[in-house]
């Protein structure tokens, strides 16, 4: 099959999809495939950064901003990085220009050849870009990928660490399901139960057998269980 006809092909399933929905059913727009043509194909040298590609064509150099994609934050640029390199270091990509009058670099719709990954996208999808909030063609499906990345946790998502205070401090015990808890402070004789005033400046999550046999006695104030 030429190289045309798979660009054609690859337009017709995306048309089919346009329809599609996202995650909890937010309809978008359909991400616009660009034929892949190898000729007028740029090659990705190397990301420059998070969002900034090196790519080359006829022997010109130049620097192309993912469209949509605003700067990581500074500690999370490394995965983004990354993983970007990992998706078009080294790869031909065919670029949709894409106006933008805030930064001086031309941005562009990227799109892998010779499967027309959309990489603005994935990058999303997976959870390393977050979409700006500049008006642009796929604004809205930049951004039902993102709230969707957040909500199934993906890429940098997944180190989010827990709101603090969501889990009690559970030293070294371990608490099998339906075992009665107690709580204890780092210092006290006493075991408590979880709501104990007592309990305001440390709290460790205890099976109740494990603070008897520590022998730490019953609150008087919480009456916990015995
Ligand atoms: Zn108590």
């Amino acid at each position: 099959m030429s190289a045309r006809l798979v660009g054609l092909v690859g337009a017709a399933v995306l048309l089919l999809a346009s329809a599609a929905t996202v995650g909890d059913g937010a309809a978008v727009a359909p991400p616009i495939p660009a034929a892949f043509d190898a000729k007028s194909a740029y090659e990705v040298i190397r990301m420059d950064d998070a969002v900034t590609l090196v790519v080359s064509r006829g022997g010109k150099q130049g620097r192309v901003r993912l469209a949509g994609l605003i700067d990581p934050a500074p500690q999370s640029v490394q995965s983004c990085q990354a993983f970007a390199a990992n998706l078009l270091a080294g790869e031909l990509v065919a670029l949709e220009f894409v106006e933008d009058k805030d930064t001086p670099e031309r941005s562009a719709y990227v799109f892998r050849g010779p499967d027309g990954l959309f990489a603005n996208v994935e990058l999303i999808r997976a959870g390393y870009g977050a979409p700006s909030s500049d008006k642009h063609a796929h604004l809205a499906l930049f951004r039902s990928y993102a709230d969707r990345a957040q909500r199934l946790k993906k890429g940098l998502y997944a180190d989010a660490a827990p709101p603090a205070g969501a889990a009690a401090d559970t030293d070294d015990v371990t608490i099998a399901p339906g075992e009665t808890v107690v709580y204890s402070t780092r210092t006290g004789q006493r075991y408590h139960k979880a709501d104990c005033e007592h309990l305001k400046k440390s709290r460790k999550a205890i099976p109740l057998k494990e603070a008897k046999k520590r022998g730490l006695t019953p609150c008087n104030s919480c009456d916990p269980p015995k």
